[in-house]
């Protein structure tokens, strides 16, 4: 098991990998990668572990998270550091992550307790009032969590909460792009008192399909093409999976809405993390009345912002080249095709994977900037003439993930979100979804299988279910027996029919 955090590694260490700073291109830290040929024994170390964990109880596993809580706040200057230096991010952007984690946990030491609790669950028919029906939840032993890299603190742990919550071992797959903040995760993990049920398979696409094989539930979050192939991985061994996948979120701004407050979201909602958020705006449609006032105020707004990694700066560096090279194509192919960049626009002279705010006009949806995931700091606006049109733009994308609606009317707004085709919409904000543990946060179309959070579900969801059906009486026990005559079995279907048919004839009417 990788139980040991290995952040510092000499550079002759045989397995080791050197992560760099993509602002900067300065070491940010060493890596020991896991062979895949070891995961089946990482897992069957975690299965073993797994059994004390589930017995401790529901009130047993809050302690050990309430400390990790804890843990976490006491390090967090440490934590954010070194995501600042393995993201390039800058920190006003790195300090959203450990708070959104304590959030988190705080919530589910709420309701693990509640979560875990057999259901009783009322007979469906009088005649079955002799019994008591349950539903139990029994963690399933192994959960392989694999995660992308523009959350490193959040996407790698979020799900991992519900799952440890629910008396689950998680083995952990980090991007191995950003391997080391994992590192310090286990680290704290470990450092809270807290059991060897989380474990890291430090790798890429080998080691993620060996996680995969060695699982009993698999959470991804990635992009969608990933996702696809891990769950034809996982349909091998019929594991079920979740899946958060990718987006093209829409905004859409009415005439009647508060333009600045619509901007100034657009904004943030956009180049956040440098556009590196699954829920970012990756699109705007704007109401003809309003379009040059928002536009103007977008412009103004973008003007104002600073790049750069870590403190002063607003946001960072893009996870490296690869990245920014997706973002210039989306640009490049735009301005060919009749878009114009009223900001940036252009990729900077000097270090560092860096791309400047951009705001696109001129845009329609035969441009890759309007249909392909970016994922970069880029905010293409669309003039629309009806909220119909605005809805089918918004519509007409592979992806479904979520959208945002601005306008004064709260109930107008609300009838739009009800005929957009994703699994959250935010009205006068963006991206607040992503805090509503009490609901899901799920895809659409090729942005996901399945949800996170949801209340309860966000730790029933890494459970199996087991119905217990139990006698209250044993009057008429086993009245549907061969021992019983013709005669009594007959008249005893004859009486199920009858109050069966009771609802639909009353209804039928
Ligand atoms: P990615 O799909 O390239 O990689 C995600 C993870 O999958 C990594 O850990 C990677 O090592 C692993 N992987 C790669 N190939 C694999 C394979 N064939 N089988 C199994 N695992 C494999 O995604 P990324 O570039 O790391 O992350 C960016 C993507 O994640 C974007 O599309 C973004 O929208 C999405 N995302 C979604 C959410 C959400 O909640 N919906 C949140 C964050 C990011």
């Amino acid at each position: 098991m990788t139980a040991t955090p290995e952040v510092e590694l000499p550079d002759s260490f045989d397995g080791a990998g050197t992560i760099h700073n993509p602002a900067t291109g300065a070491v940010a830290g060493q890596v020991r990668w896991t062979d895949p040929a070891d995961v089946p024994r990482i897992a069957a170390s975690l299965r073993e572990a797994q059994k004390e964990w589930e017995a401790r109880g529901a009130k047993g596993r809050a302690k050990v998270l309430a400390r990790y809580a804890v843990w976490l706040g006491d390090h967090r200057d440490e934590i954010e550091r070194l995501l600042i230096s393995e993201t390039g991010k800058s920190a006003v952007d790195a300090a959203q992550e450990v708070p959104l984690l304590i959030m988190i946990l705080s919530y589910y030491i709420k309701v693990v307790d509640k979560a875990m609790a057999p259901e009783q669950r009322p007979a469906s028919l009088p005649f079955l009032s002799v019994k008591k029906v349950a539903v139990h939840y029994r963690p399933r032993p192994v959960v392989g969590i694999i995660a992308p890299w523009n959350y490193p603190v959040a996407n790698a742990m979020m799900d991992a909460i519900g799952a440890l919550a629910a008396g689950c071992a998680v083995l952990l797959k980090p991007s191995e792009r950003t391997p080391l903040t994992a590192e310090v995760l286990l680290r704290g993990w470990i450092d809270s008192g807290a059991p060897d049920v989380l474990a890291l398979a430090q790798g890429a696409r080998e080691v993620s399909e060996a996680v995969i094989d060695n699982s009993d539930y698999i959470q991804f979050t990635g992009s969608s093409a990933t996702g696809a192939k891990v769950m034809e991985r996982a349909a091998r061994r019929l594991t079920p999976v979740s899946l958060e996948l990718g987006g093209k979120d829409p905004m859409i701004v009415l005439e009647d809405a508060d333009v600045e407050l619509a901007a100034n979201a657009a904004v943030w909602g956009a180049m956040f993390n440098a556009g590196q958020t699954c829920v970012s705006v990756e699109r705007v449609y704007v109401l003809e009345p309003v379009y040059d006032q928002f536009v103007a105020a977008t412009v103004k707004a973008v003007e104002n912002l600073k790049v750069g990694a870590g403190e002063g700066y607003h946001f960072g560096a893009q996870i490296d080249d690869s990245q920014v090279a997706i973002t210039e194509r989306h640009v490049n192919d735009a301005i060919a095709a009749g878009a114009k960049a009223l900001t940036g626009g252009k990729r900077p002279e000097g270090p560092g994977s860096f791309y400047p705010p951009t705001v696109l006009v001129d845009v329609d949806h035969s441009m890759a900037c309007m249909t392909e995931e970016t994922f970069g700091p880029t905010l293409p606006i669309m003039k629309v003439a009806t909220v119909s049109e605005a809805i089918r733009l918004a519509n007409d994308s592979q992806y479904g993930l979520s959208a945002s609606v601005f306008s004064k009317d709260i109930e107008r707004a609300k009838a739009v979100a009800l005929q957009l085709d994703c699994g959250a919409v935010n009205i006068n904000d963006v991206i607040s979804n992503l805090m509503c543990t009490t609901a899901p946060m799920g895809g659409w179309k090729t942005s996901g299988i399945g949800a996170r959070f949801g209340g309860l579900d966000g730790v029933r969801k890494f459970c199996k279910q087991e119905t217990v059906v139990a006698p209250r009486t044993n009057v008429g026990a086993g009245g549907n027996y061969y021992n019983n005559s013709h005669k009594a079995l007959a008249r005893m279907n004859k009486l199920m029919t009858k109050l069966a048919l009771a609802r639909p004839r009353r209804t039928a009417k």
